[in-house]
C-alpha cells in the first residue's frame, strides 16, 4: 500500500492531561474503502483518539492526515465539511423532532449558507425527498413521522446513521454503535453498517468482538494509550499481548 491508499492517518498522535498520556505516539492508517476497528480495554485511549481525529480535542503532538491533507489545525466543523464525520454522539438527534425532521435538520446544516431559520417552509420542504430516501436507506421509512424518542434503541442508532449520511461523509467514525443493544438489534445494525460502508471508509470503536470480526478488515489495538498491535482479526485475536491485555494483564 502507498500513502495514497489511506483515507485517514494518525502520525505520532499524543494527548496528555498534565503529566498523564491518554494517547501516546499512536500511528493509525485507515485504508480507503475499508471498515477499520479501534479496540482496546477500558481506558486504552479509544475515545480520546476519536476526539483527536475529529478535532474535538487538540493533540499535544502528532498529526491527523485526511485524504493526504494535514488537518491537524482545523476545527470540527471544517473537518466535517471535508467529509470526515463522527456519528453516535449523544447530541446527534433531537428527541422531540420526528425522524423526518431530524434528517431534514441535518440536510439543512449540510446545505450551510443556503438555509437560515427564516427560509421559506417550501425551501425547507424541498429537502424532504432526500430525507425520505435516507430514512428508507436505514430502514426507517415507516417511522418518518415518529419522534426520535419513540424509537427503539436500535432504531435510534439507525436514525443517527441517517443524520450522519445527510452530511455526505467520505469517512465515518462510529463510536460504539452497538453499545447497550439487545441481541435482536445486533444483526440489523451490523448489516446497516456494512451497507453504508459501500463507497466509504469507516473507523469504528466497538466492544463486541463478533461484530468486529464480521465487519472489519483491519483492527488497531490500543492499550494504556499506546499502539499494541495492528492486523486482521485473526492476527490480533491470536496475539499474546492482546490476549493478556483483555484478560487485564
Ligand atoms: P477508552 O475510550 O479507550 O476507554 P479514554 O480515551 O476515554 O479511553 O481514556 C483514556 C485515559 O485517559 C483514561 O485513563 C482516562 O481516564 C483518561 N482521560 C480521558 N480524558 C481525560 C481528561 N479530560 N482529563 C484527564 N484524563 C482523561
Amino acid at each position: 500500500a502507498t500513502a495514497g491508499d489511506y483515507a485517514l492517518e494518525a502520525r505520532g498522535l499524543s494527548k496528555s492531561f498534565g503529566s498523564f498520556y491518554a494517547v501516546k505516539d499512536v500511528d493509525l492508517k485507515v485504508r480507503r474503502g475499508t471498515i477499520h476497528a479501534l479496540i482496546g480495554p477500558n481506558g486504552a485511549g479509544k475515545t480520546t483518539c476519536f476526539n483527536l481525529l475529529t478535532k474535538t480535542l487538540t493533540p499535544t503532538a502528532g498529526q491527523v492526515i485526511y485524504e493526504g491533507r494535514d488537518i491537524t489545525g482545523l476545527r470540527t466543523a471544517q473537518v466535517a465539511k471535508l467529509g470526515l464525520v463522527r456519528s453516535f454522539q449523544i447530541s446527534a438527534t433531537f428527541p422531540h423532532l420526528t425522524c423526518l425532521e431530524n434528517v431534514r435538520v441535518a440536510l439543512q446544516s449540510n446545505h450551510g449558507k443556503s438555509f437560515r431559520f427564516w427560509s421559506p417552509l417550501s425551501a425547507i420542504r424541498s429537502l424532504d425527498p432526500r430525507a425520505v430516501e435516507l430514512l428508507e436507506q436505514v430502514g426507517l421509512a415507516d417511522a418518518a413521522h415518529l419522534q426520535a424518542t419513540e424509537l427503539s434503541y436500535g432504531k435510534k442508532r439507525a436514525l443517527e446513521i441517517a443524520t450522519t449520511l445527510a452530511l455526505d461523509p467520505k469517512v465515518m467514525l462510529l463510536d460504539e454503535p452497538t453499545a447497550g443493544m439487545g441481541h435482536e438489534d445486533l444483526e440489523p445494525i451490523t448489516e446497516l453498517i456494512r451497507q453504508v460502508s459501500a463507497g466509504r471508509t469507516i473507523l469504528i470503536v466497538e466492544h463486541n468482538l463478533s461484530v468486529v470480526s464480521s465487519l472489519c478488515e483491519r483492527i488497531t489495538v490500543l492499550q494504556h494509550g499506546e499502539l499494541l498491535t495492528e492486523g486482521t482479526y485473526d492476527e490480533v485475536s491470536n496475539n499474546e499481548d492482546v490476549i493478556t491485555a483483555y484478560m487485564g494483564g
